[in-house]
């Protein structure tokens, strides 16, 4: 079947037989990522896991402070 990601538009052929295929179907809202978002997605939470959670409420607030 073919799958298009969410963030970046691509489209990409996978495997109707995949877990993956069959979790896209069974949801109505297909929420596919490519691998490279994907990675990149990963790659993010690894870094917020890392630097602490709470580094971007912080610089949101501090924006709205200034408008
Ligand atoms: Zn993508």
């Amino acid at each position: 079947m073919r799958v298009k990601c969410v963030i970046c538009d691509s489209v990409e052929k996978i495997n109707s037989n995949s877990p993956e295929a069959k979790r896209l179907r069974n949801r109505r809202i297909h929420t596919y990522l490519c691998p490279s978002c994907n990675d990149r997605i990963g790659e993010r939470t690894k870094e917020r896991h890392a630097t602490g959670n709470f580094k971007l409420f912080k610089e949101k607030k501090s924006k709205d402070q200034l408008i």
